[in-house]
């Protein structure tokens, strides 16, 4: 049976309160939310705070709300809140999809969107026991010292795992950001700078920060986002390769905005470039859609951190491609 190491549990109930805890504790403490990745990492051996800081019942990290301009979502808020919430419903329905895809019923209840924003990446030579891990020499991201991914690498490029992220980033999601050990200050990251190259930690924010709320600028009208997903199963799975894509159109139906994000292939969410050279100012059609397929392949190259063959993976992207944009061409 693999055991948790003892740990200290707070339970702050104001953002100040867990910002302190997190400055007081500094390396030796780790905030947690719903869980579902941090304590089967702990288990794993992978962390091992002293500290844990729960934010569920941090006040400023609860509630979704929507104003003319924005949607705001607290970071402590479940994905399945997100997935049936009316607002997200109604204005950002690609992300209510891609949260409504993450794992199963269950880990949706108590995992949390800003877990999923903050969710470590994922290694076929990472996410294993300690026992294991010893046996192969460790590696770059725990421990060690070498890649068993890229041989000679010098970095890690363990996969970026979660589901809403590429959502969020062709929406132009925007992270309030508090530090504790900056007077409790919150700035604005824009979703495009929140991420890193670096498999170790791909976040641009330290282990004092903490993501509070996500906001996500209305859509100009008739957008419209798709999400889709690879997994082995149809639930509980993590992707092999997930995507969002966003189409804005003119009234005549050529296409005037286009963004198409991929990821689960590296460390982060990775806007594709030069499709949409192939789609703006045409209509949707087969022909356009093919062309945006083709130059994804060519674009998108997974790695083998994930154990399931990366020429498969690959191969599937532009079939992914096709269903999300036939997916909005029909609606
Ligand atoms: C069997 C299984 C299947 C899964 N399948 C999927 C899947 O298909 N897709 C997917 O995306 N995920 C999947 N997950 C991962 C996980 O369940 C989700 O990503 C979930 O959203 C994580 O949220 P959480 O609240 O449980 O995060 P936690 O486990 O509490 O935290 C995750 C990390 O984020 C940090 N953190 C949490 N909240 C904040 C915050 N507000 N600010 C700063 N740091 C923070 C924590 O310190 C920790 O490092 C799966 C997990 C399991 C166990
Ligand atoms: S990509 Fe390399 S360094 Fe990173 S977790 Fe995997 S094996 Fe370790």
């Amino acid at each position: 049976m693999l055991r948790l190491h003892p740990y200290e549990y707070h339970m702050p109930r104001a953002l100040d309160e867990a910002l302190s805890l997190l400055a007081t504790h500094g390396d030796d403490a780790m905030p947690i939310a719903g869980g579902t990745d941090l304590v089967p990492n702990m288990k794993h051996g992978l962390f091992t705070p002293g500290h844990l800081v729960a934010l569920g019942r941090v006040r400023e990290m609860r509630g979704i709300a929507s104003t003319g301009d924005e949607i705001r979502i607290g970071a402590a808020e479940t994905l399945t809140s997100v997935a049936t919430h009316p607002d997200v419903l109604a204005q950002v329905p690609g992300l209510a999809r891609a949260a409504e895809l993450v794992s199963g019923p269950q880990l949706r209840r108590v995992g949390t969107i800003g877990g999923n924003v903050c969710l470590d990446t994922r290694c076929a030579y990472y996410n294993q026991t300690k026992f294991w891990r010893k046996a192969l020499g460790y590696c770059l991201k725990k421990d060690g010292d070498v890649c068993h991914v890229v041989k000679g690498g010098t970095r890690c490029v363990a996969a970026h795992s979660a589901d809403t992220p590429p959502v969020l980033a062709v929406l132009d999601a925007v992270l309030e950001v508090a530090d504790g050990a900056d007077g409790d200050r919150t700035r604005d990251v824009s979703i495009r700078q929140f991420f890193t190259s670096d498999g170790i930690w791909n976040r641009s924010i330290g282990s004092s920060e903490l993501v509070v709320a996500i906001r996500i600028p209305r859509p100009p009208p008739g957008t419209q986002v798709a999400f889709q997903k690879l997994r082995p199963r149809a639930a509980i799975d993590f992707p092999l390769a997930n995507l969002a894509v966003r189409v804005g159109r003119e009234d005549d139906g050529r296409v005037s905005d286009f963004r198409l994000v991929v990821s689960a292939m590296g460390a982060y969410p990775r806007h594709v470039g030069k499709v949409e050279d192939a789609a703006l100012g045409n209509r949707l059609g087969p022909s356009v859609i093919e062309a945006v397929a083709e130059q994804a392949f060519r674009q998108c190259h997974p790695l083998s951190n994930i154990t399931v063959d990366p020429e498969w993976r690959r191969a599937m992207i532009p079939v992914l491609v096709r269903r999300a944009l036939n997916e909005i061409a029909a609606a």
